[in-house]
């Protein structure tokens, strides 16, 4: 889709801190993150709610979140993690992804938008990017 921003993304029109990638699939840094860490996966093929898509594909989908889960909890150290879509939500990107982001014991969060979380601080998210996909399949 031509308009679309992540659709872009898996296209190398934008640069993005890329976690993830498989032929189906790709999981990249959300860089107006709730949290260190945040990460977002989408399919490659657009689609703008689970709806637009197979249930084979909605497996893919989830089996990448899946590896990109493990890897986050290895990379912050935590077992405890936010993650979650906005189904159908008017604003923001309308290309189908799932949010993960670390969370830690006592942080008071549970909704997404709300979430206390770590802010990543110094903008390092090639860093970031890099702790994460050490940890991709570990
Ligand atoms: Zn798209």
């Amino acid at each position: 889709m031509s308009d679309c921003i992540f659709c872009k993304i898996v296209a190398g029109e934008i640069p993005s801190y890329t976690l993830y990638e498989d032929d189906n699939s790709r999981s990249f840094l959300d860089i107006f993150g709730a949290t260190d860490g945040h990460a977002m996966v989408i399919l490659k093929r657009h689609g703008a709610t689970i709806h637009d898509y197979t249930p084979a594909e909605l497996g893919q989908l989830w089996g990448s979140v899946q590896k990109v889960a493990a890897a986050i909890e290895k990379a912050y150290a935590t077992t405890i993690l936010s993650i979650g879509i906005n189904h159908g939500e008017p604003q923001g990107v309308k290309h189908l992804h799932i949010h993960i982001m670390p969370r830690y014991e006592g942080d008071g969060g549970g909704i997404m938008q709300t979430l206390p979380g770590k802010k990543l601080e110094n903008n390092d998210f090639s860093g970031v990017a890099e702790k994460i996909r050490s940890h991709i399949g570990k």
